[in-house]
């Protein structure tokens, strides 16, 4: 739920005009993503994974970009990791 900033009466999140006072209402919080949050969920996909959940409701769209990167960050531990255990049966191996 928001408030009016005319009347401060509760109004819907969607609400363009204020059903109370008909005041229009200011444009949504900015919904763009922070680069260094996605860094973040990348580096840290559990991070992104709270991100994505605490923040879908309000900012869907930087939400989503932070689960995204969540996901490639953990598809790239899960390669890293393969990649690094194979070399080392390799090395074992020789
Ligand atoms: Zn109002």
């Amino acid at each position: 739920m928001a408030y009016c900033q005319n009347c401060g009466q509760m109004i819907d999140d969607k609400a363009v005009i204020c059903v109370h006072c008909g005041v229009a209402v200011p444009s949504k919080i900015s919904d763009s993503p922070s680069t260094g949050l996605k860094v973040l969920c990348f580096f840290f996909p559990i991070i992104g994974l709270i991100l994505y959940l605490v923040k879908k409701d309000q900012t869907p769209i930087s939400a989503k970009a932070y689960g995204k990167w969540a996901l490639i960050g953990f598809l790239t531990g899960i390669v890293c990791t393969f990649v690094y255990n194979v070399l080392l049966i390799m090395m074992l191996a020789v």
